[in-house]
């Protein structure tokens, strides 16, 4: 089969011509991939950012966000059949640890993550377990739904967390309005009654972000930290939700937040100094985020299927995988770039 592989750290992934996945173990699960989501996460992966806490030998597929149909199917699978449309939670868990019967997927003792320590689903077919699969409805195209797998369930996840502290009255800033921020403010706006602004640097998706629910917009253009002030009588916003958390976002994030407020962290790559006083004496909170559990994954397909969070998308052929990454590192793609097998 076809697949997209990583062979050199600071290098465009290649394809390549390597064996199907196979079946080994009961709780296998096969999966024909419909749509892979290209993500900033990809890009990371190629700077050597993930080798540390990785450590995934190369050459390996990528693509951690994952939909498309069951293939086959290991002795002891009964929750899902062959044919089945799902979307996959990113992380195959045991099942069995602490972590995983308190719902807490991400922290499973035992879990792999495809497309960062496994073969992911930049490819025609994906091994992943039962416990990953989330059934959908069959009128669902895979392309269509693929980066809620990860970009949606993060964002979801996020302000699943926040939601106590968004009752009516309260501000939300939203910093990145792309692939993750654009879900993150639908999933504000349906859950929410929060004020919500959202901040960029690129005027076209906070167009898009105004759509979705953004009751004001802010252009990322070096005054961005005072224009959120004034929106909200200088004191700050309650939760601000980095999605960009690099490249100084994260000072102005920081910035942003408002006495006794949250700042939570999403996005990644940047580097956080903040003086210890300024914590105290303001009781500004600093909340970590990886991606969400299982039960929010299938929450956040509910929302999808009632068309309350819907995914703006350009595909391309799984071929074309390294003009997608380079249009994301551009800039280029509103939305999110998903890979379709051909
Ligand atoms: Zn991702
Ligand atoms: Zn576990």
């Amino acid at each position: 089969m076809k697949a997209v592989r990583i062979h050199k750290f600071h290098e465009p992934p290649v394809i390549d011509e390597v064996a199907e996945p196979k079946i080994t173990g009961p709780l296998d699960v096969i999966v024909k991939i419909g749509g892979a989501g290209v993500c900033r996460t990809d890009l990371h992966i190629i700077e050597g950012q993930w080798d540390s806490r990785m450590g995934t030998p190369l050459p390996y597929i990528l693509g951690h966000e994952n939909a498309g149909w069951v293939h086959e199917v290991g002795s002891a699978v009964t929750n899902v059949a062959v044919g089945d449309t799902v979307i996959l939670h990113p992380t195959p868990t045991d099942g069995l640890c602490h972590a995983c019967r308190a719902g807490d997927d991400m922290h499973c003792e035992n879990s792999t993550f495809p497309g960062l320590s496994t073969d992911g689903g930049m490819a025609e077919y994906l091994l992943t377990s039962a416990r990953a699969c989330v059934k959908l409805d069959p009128k669902t195209q895979p392309k269509d739904v693929a980066a809620l797998a990860d970009a949606g369930i993060t964002a979801y996840h996020a302000v699943r967390k926040a939601l106590p502290l968004l009752y009516p009255g309260t501000t939300a800033v939203v910093i990145g309005a792309g692939g993750l921020g654009h879900i993150g403010v639908q999933c504000l706006a349906a859950l929410s009654a929060t004020n919500i602004i959202v901040v960029d640097r690129n005027p076209e998706a906070l167009k898009l972000a105004e759509q979705l629910g953004a009751d004001h917009t802010v252009v990322a253009d070096g005054r961005h930290v005072d224009a959120v002030k004034d929106l909200t009588n200088g004191k700050g916003a309650h939760v601000v939700l980095d999605f960009v958390a690099e490249q100084g976002a994260e000072m102005d994030g920081w910035n942003m937040t408002g006495a006794a407020g949250s700042y939570y962290v999403i996005g990644y790559g940047g580097t956080l100094t903040v003086p210890t006083l300024d914590i105290i004496s303001t009781e500004r909170n600093v909340i970590g985020n990886i991606v969400g559990t299982y039960n929010e994954l299938a929450e956040l397909m509910a929302l999808a299927e009632a068309g309350k969070v819907t995914l703006h998308t350009r595909t391309y052929p799984l071929t074309a995988a390294p003009d997608a990454l380079a249009d994301l590192d551009a800039g280029r793609v509103r939305g999110r770039a998903i890979l379709v097998p051909e």
